[in-house]
């Protein structure tokens, strides 16, 4: 029988994204090997801070193109310190790829895992699920992926633009309600709070203006409202009562690392950024030089942003083997903490990116494919 065949871009990047991203393709082969009835082919790419310094440009020639023509693209971190920009700026290429393939919607799920570190003393702290969902084209960071953008750049001043726009803003919160719907057919709370600051900004009161506007088509989803100051406070307070939370790209970008931090820390921190018609997934954290070729890096991040890709690819080609594999890895996951089989060294534990890798694959070979079929 043929089976279904997708073609993934792969970019390692910098750092630790490239052991964070072999761990993730030997993870997702093992749910493939499991479950069947998908085949990926992978097609490396070359880009990065250390691409830019050897070549002084920061993706090869034709890599843009060929993760354009690619059904996902799997990113591991780009991005160094000491290598920058004449302006001060990092070397960040996935910028321009998420407004070049207009990835608006940004899933940063917060979830916490048995066993893991809970930041809070609060035992609610284990019930913590929810998704952030950072738009992620325009905001504050508008200027960021395009920088003649700026409206003002001068030795004496420097001005950067907040954008919101109409159309992105009316598809991602359509994203966000579709998304907690979603999780409340699984046995989500179903609803969504919109995270602005707008009883200040123009920009802010019209993303919320859309908010309302797009919430009347999801009657049976909840909708609630924060200003972003106070949604930094309610994280430490009573983040388990949130399910999914829509907000400006900045917002996103600084509430996301809030949320990693309050499961464990960056290393769990996943993430899918999806367009209408293309997907990138890579984790939330950077290329952590601080910890890069030590095989230090917990891996998760980058194996739970890979599940997601199966995920996405499943809901895209209504192909159910990919579903049962995503959900292969999170159960494994998930497994692997509940049993305390993972210790990742990021959280006090013994184990490096190589012994967690092949513990969630230990744990995929033992789990009944049954458990996890639909
Ligand atoms: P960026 O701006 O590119 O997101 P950053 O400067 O915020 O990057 P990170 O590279 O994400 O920084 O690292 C922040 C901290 O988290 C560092 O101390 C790093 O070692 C730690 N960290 C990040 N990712 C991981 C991981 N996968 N495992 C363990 N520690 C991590």
């Amino acid at each position: 029988m043929n089976e279904a065949r997708f073609e993934i871009a792969v970019l390692r990047g910098d750092g630790i994204g490239v052991d964070v991203t072999d761990a993730t393709l030997a993870v997702v082969n093992a749910a493939r090997g499991r479950v069947g009835g998908f085949q990926l082919a992978c097609q490396d790419l070359l880009g990065g801070a250390g691409y830019f310094k050897e070549t002084g440009r920061d993706m090869a020639p034709g890599a843009e193109d060929a993760a354009g023509n690619a059904d996902a693209i799997l990113m591991g971190a780009i991005g160094l310190p000491a290598i920058r920009h004449s302006d001060g700026t990092e070397i960040s290429p996935h910028l321009r790829l998420r407004e070049k393939f207009q990835l608006y919607a940004g899933v940063r799920p917060v979830r916490a895992y048995p066993n893991s570190p809970q930041r809070l003393a609060d035992p609610r702290a284990a019930d913590i699920d929810m998704i952030i969902l950072r738009e992620s084209t325009e905001g504050l960071f508008y200027s960021a992926a395009v920088h003649d953008r700026s409206p003002v750049a001068n030795d004496d001043e420097v001005q950067d633009i907040l954008r919101i726009t109409r159309p992105t803003t009316e598809k991602l919160h359509d994203f966000a309600f579709r998304l907690a719907k979603k999780r409340k057919e699984r046995g989500g709370k179903g609803m969504v709070t919109c995270v602005d600051k707008a009883n200040v900004f123009r920009s802010m009161a019209f993303f919320r203006q859309i908010f309302d506007e797009r919430a009347q088509a999801f009657p049976d989803v909840q909708k609630t409202y924060s200003y972003v100051d106070a949604q930094a406070l309610e994280f430490v307070r009573r983040p388990w009562d949130f399910d999914v939370l829509v907000m400006e790209n900045m917002f996103g970008d600084i509430l996301s690392d809030l949320g990693g931090g309050l499961v464990g820390g960056m290393g769990m921190a996943a993430c899918a950024e999806v367009g209408d018609s293309h997907a990138l997934f890579q984790p939330a954290h950077g290329s952590a030089p601080d910890i890069m070729g030590q095989d230090k890096a917990n891996p998760l991040a980058a194996i739970l942003s890979g599940a997601m890709m199966l995920d996405y690819l499943a809901d895209r080609a209504g192909n159910q083997s990919l579903a049962d594999a995503a959900q292969l890895i999170e159960t494994a996951v998930y497994d692997g903490f509940d049993a305390n089989r993972l210790r990742p060294m990021e959280f006090g534990g013994d184990m490096g990116t190589k012994a967690v890798t092949n513990t969630v694959i230990d744990v995929i070979s033992s789990i009944p494919v049954s458990d996890v079929t639909s």
